[in-house]
């Protein structure tokens, strides 16, 4: 594995800038990656990892950069649940470790740099030398990845009765024999309107 500061380097060129997000979020990548076991997520174990992402912050770029998924590989999973939290699943044995962010690690940066105006400043510093049992708290679960969700998995490509647009990887629903995309089914869901 590549050394912390190696990580921050790229997760900063990837994200933008460098922040108190990433630091925390290359940790909770290399923490879930250690206690795996998985040593090489972009070579050699690159087929046994599925991260859960609780969150779409600055965190989130980072566990995608370290660990490698990615949400065109179908091995980034997010869940809008608003927690820093990230879950790092061994495909091989249906393990994962979820790593929890701990409310109080802002309060602790305040305490350890107080002399710091900043909190994201404070938050930078802390997060880089606080140990993984200050900041995150760890949880194993097991992870039962559905195989429709899987990489790889293509299932029936069809087309939506009533838009016509192609629907990948079996989502569609059958409405009264028609098969209809999620879009269609459930235009109340749409995050979109037509222009008129
Ligand atoms: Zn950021
Ligand atoms: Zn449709």
């Amino acid at each position: 594995m590549e050394s912390i500061d190696e990580l921050l380097l790229k997760a900063e060129a990837a994200h933008g800038h460098l922040c108190a997000g990433q630091i925390l979020g290359v940790r909770m990548a290399l923490l879930g990656l250690d206690r795996l076991g998985i040593s090489d997520p972009h070579g050699a174990d690159r087929k046994r990892l599925v991260t859960y992402v609780e969150i779409d912050r600055c965190a989130t770029d980072a566990v995608g950069m370290v660990t490698g998924c990615r949400l065109g590989k179908r091995t980034l999973k997010f869940r809008d649940w608003g927690k820093m939290a990230a879950t790092f699943v061994d495909l091989t044995t249906g393990r994962g470790l979820r790593v929890v962010a701990l409310e109080d690690s802002r309060e602790l940066a305040r305490q350890l740099y107080p002399h710091i105006e900043n909190p994201g400043e404070q938050q930078m510093l802390a997060y880089r030398e606080l140990p993984d049992s200050q900041l995150f708290r760890e949880q194993w679960v097991s992870v039962t990845v559905d195989a429709a969700e899987l990489p790889g998995s293509k299932g029936q490509r069809l087309r939506c009765s009533l838009c016509g647009e192609g629907v990948n990887f079996g989502r569609f629903v059958e409405v009264e024999g028609q098969r209809l995309c999620l879009s269609c089914a459930r235009p109340d869901l749409r995050y979109w309107t037509l222009e008129s």
